[in-house]
């Protein structure tokens, strides 16, 4: 039955990377990545693959949507890439896959608390991060509260905020149907567990993760190299400290605590 699952999953999970990367949501290696994920979630379950599928197809949607404005926004902070490399896939939906296809073959519950709450987080940042650069206006640094350029690690808004609850809310729902018992249970660990991950990223992004300087422009950036063609420099925060290491700390947070709630709730 699992290699039937994967079979299929390998199918759909080939057609649906192959018009991601058509559409440039994906690289070719996150393309790659993608299709793995795919096929070890289906292999776990014919609900976990839909379910990844529902965060793949609004995660892409909501980053498409108002693209240019968005990127004309962050241009001073972030690089100018719409498609999603493996490693930013993998930090994604890495910790899920494996928690899912863990509970499926052990059948232990915990694991499949474990993969909704890290799936609830990287949905939760991802919403956030995408409403929030639309619509939140200057965002705010979580630890010091002052304004910060858009897309800069560690800045929040309201607008982001709200986003984030609800994508988390979105995959706890959703992701209920994929175990037999303790559905609601299931629900409310996974929806704190995205949100305590979402927190977690801009904690995390804002005091740990690397942050450069261009000296010309005066600017903080993620960019190693700035929009006006000055070489930044490492300022602040662990060198080594990447985005997609924040965001698998995220997924991990999120795993964790719906781990703890899950607990707490069906003892
Ligand atoms: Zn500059």
């Amino acid at each position: 039955m699992m290699v039937i699952r994967a079979l299929a999953g390998a199918a759909v999970a080939g057609a649906i990377t192959a018009g991601a990367r058509k559409t440039r949501s994906l690289s070719e290696s996150g393309q790659w990545a993608a299709f793995f994920c795919g096929i070890l979630a289906a292999a776990a379950g014919w609900w976990w693959a839909g379910l990844l599928i529902a965060f793949f197809l609004t995660s892409t949607a909501l980053t498409r949507w108002r693209a240019p404005e968005k990127m004309q926004k962050t241009e001073g902070t972030l690089p100018r890439a719409t498609e999603r490399n493996a490693t930013q896939v993998l930090a994604n939906g890495g910790l899920f896959v494996l928690f899912a296809f863990g509970a499926q073959y052990t059948g232990r519950e915990r694991l499949a608390f474990a993969a909704l709450g890290a799936l609830a987080a990287a949905s939760s940042d991802t919403w956030s991060t995408e409403v929030g650069t639309a619509l939140g206006g200057m965002p705010r640094m979580i630890s010091t509260w002052k304004p910060v350029e858009p897309g800069l690690s560690g800045g929040v808004s309201f607008a982001g905020f709200g986003a984030g609850i609800a994508g988390a809310l979105f995959i706890a729902l959703v992701g209920a149907f994929a175990i037999p018992h303790h559905r609601t249970q299931l629900a409310i660990a996974a929806a704190l567990g995205g949100f305590a991950g979402c927190v977690a990223d801009s904690l995390i992004g804002a005091t740990l993760q690397s942050k450069r300087f261009c000296d010309r422009c005066r600017h903080w950036t993620e960019r190693r190299v700035h929009a006006c063609g000055y070489r930044t420099r490492h300022a602040r925060g662990i060198y080594w400290l990447s985005n997609d290491l924040v965001n698998l700390c995220c997924t991990f947070v999120g795993a964790a605590t719906a781990v703890v709630a899950g607990w707490l709730l069906t003892r």
